[in-house]
């Protein structure tokens, strides 16, 4: 009778995991890349103005009169297995609307909205401040199974008080700062990014090296739940180097490749996990000159976009126009049930619902 209990009870437990396919995520954050380049590629008002300083390199890179060329050219990876294989949200052209709730439309207040499914009006500034609301990944990270698996690294340092790491218990591991660890690639780039110049300021570290901090952690220590942050598309735009904004977009683009070739090249991840990609906030789009800017002023600039691939989600390609409008603060709950999970955040607030269409029926 006991031995016909435990038959059960396995044969319970083994479905309520063949319910989740998707039981690990990584997500990943692109700061301040518009819609408009990842649905239009490469903007020819912003190429001829005085915003790009080497007008023939970039037309020559990412320029094509064919809107499917062109922005494949900028977004190769986006543009074939995710438009393939995946959903893009967010194609204002097509009539599908994706955008941050907060008011703000600056990064602090959009991770918060990404990370905590609530758009507090507390979280206001990019202010060193530890988060009071509690974040998906903190929560995940408290889940049986789960506990010790999930990490975030980032470029930009301010991610260590956006995710609290003090209180969540999450590794986060932000800006030029050390990982310890005995092994020897990641001691390597412990030393590099000492070593190497950031072109975007002291408090970034370049995406690059976040990305391979992120790489070899994975391939080392196999967490279930890992947020990458890059940042230096929002730095390019803000010093007025869309040039640069364009090549570093493609560069992540290209970075994101590698991730879902090692992802599924890894039987430990392979088909058992989702990749979700998306930023903090758009930026303006009047004139060239507004690309450089997002805010409360610049209009436009809470419009978003987000990418989805793994095995919950029906292969789609570009999602099709809707009257509904999806917001950022939808994703945290998200996120939580790709694993299985309802995410139950501060009792003091609500969370934005979960978007049902990135899951299979
Ligand atoms: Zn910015």
């Amino acid at each position: 009778m006991k031995s016909l209990l435990i038959v059960c009870l396995m044969l319970i437990i083994s479905q309520a995991n063949a319910q989740n396919k998707s039981n690990k995520i990584v997500i990943v954050t692109l700061d301040g890349l518009r819609w408009q380049e990842v649905f239009r590629g490469a903007d020819s008002t912003i190429i001829n103005s005085a915003l790009t300083q080497d007008k023939k390199g970039i037309n020559g890179l990412f320029w094509n009169d064919d809107l499917a060329t062109r922005r494949k050219m900028l977004m190769p990876f986006l543009w074939s297995t995710i438009v393939e294989n995946g959903q893009l949200y967010g194609d204002r052209d097509m009539g599908n609307k994706e955008e941050v709730a907060n008011q703000y439309h600056f990064s602090y207040p959009g991770y918060n909205e990404i990370m905590t499914g609530f758009p507090d009006t507390r979280v206001n500034s990019n202010d060193k401040v530890y988060n009071p609301n509690v974040n998906v990944l903190e929560f995940i990270n408290k889940q049986k199974g789960y506990e010790g698996k999930v990490a975030a690294f980032s470029s930009w340092d301010v991610f260590p008080y956006i995710l609290n790491d003090k209180r969540s218990g999450v590794l986060v591991n932000s800006g030029i700062s050390d990982l310890e660890t005995a092994n020897p690639k990641i001691k390597m780039l412990n030393k590099m990014q000492h070593e190497m110049l950031s072109p975007v300021g002291d408090d970034v570290r370049p995406d690059v090296l976040t990305y391979q901090f992120a790489k070899q952690y994975m391939l080392d220590q196999h967490p279930k739940v890992l947020y990458i942050a890059f940042d230096e598309t929002d730095d390019y735009a803000h010093g007025g180097f869309y040039q640069f904004y364009l090549k570093q977009a493609h560069n992540e683009d290209k970075m994101l490749a590698d991730l879902w070739n090692t992802l599924q090249n890894d039987p430990y991840y392979k088909d058992q996990t989702t990749l979700f990609i998306t930023c903090d906030h758009g930026r303006g789009d009047e004139n060239p000159n507004a690309w450089r800017s997002h805010g409360t002023d610049i209009k436009n600039s809470e419009q978003t976009w987000f990418a989805v691939i793994g095995p919950e989600t029906p292969a789609v390609g570009i999602m099709p126009a809707s009257e509904t409008t999806l917001y950022h603060k939808q994703f945290a709950q998200t996120f939580a049930k790709l694993l299985g999970f309802d995410f139950k955040a501060n009792a003091d607030h609500e969370t934005g619902n979960v978007i049902s269409t990135v899951f299979k029926k």
